[in-house]
């Protein structure tokens, strides 16, 4: 499968469709999912075109690989559920059973509140 430049986030990246940004630099985009499941609910992207994990760690530069996971923590610690304060849940689906709608790489952040079970 090839990567879809007009999967709904890469129109997001390139400022087609607005989003509620949390935090941006040079790899990643950050903002809030238009459909919160949690009440913290935030999405973070590579800025690269990547469709998944998969995708994402056999082509990425690991500058890149590194500074995406970086960038979740910064974002936990901005938000204030840090491992050190109230703990979050990070979720990424891939393909098809994965239930992944978007075919561009991105983690989910959940928090502010207890999570609850792990799948459902
Ligand atoms: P997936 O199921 O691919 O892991 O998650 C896709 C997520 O993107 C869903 O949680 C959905 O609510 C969110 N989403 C879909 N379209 C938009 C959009 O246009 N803006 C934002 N902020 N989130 C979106």
């Amino acid at each position: 499968m090839s990567y879809d430049k007009n999967n709904i986030f890469a129109k997001i990246l390139r400022g087609e469709i607005p989003c509620k940004t949390v935090y941006e630099n040079e790899y990643v985009l950050s903002f809030y999912d238009i459909n919160p499941q949690k009440k913290i609910h935030v999405l973070v992207v590579p800025k690269g075109e990547y469709i998944d994990l998969d995708d994402f760690v056999s082509k990425a530069s690991e500058k890149e690989i590194i500074e995406f996971h970086k960038a979740i923590i910064h974002i936990v610690k901005m938000l204030k559920i840090s491992n050190q304060e109230a703990g979050y849940r990070v979720l990424s689906n891939i393909g098809k059973d994965g239930g992944q709608e978007v075919p561009h790489l991105h983690y989910h952040i959940f928090g502010g509140e207890k999570i609850g079970k792990m799948v459902v």
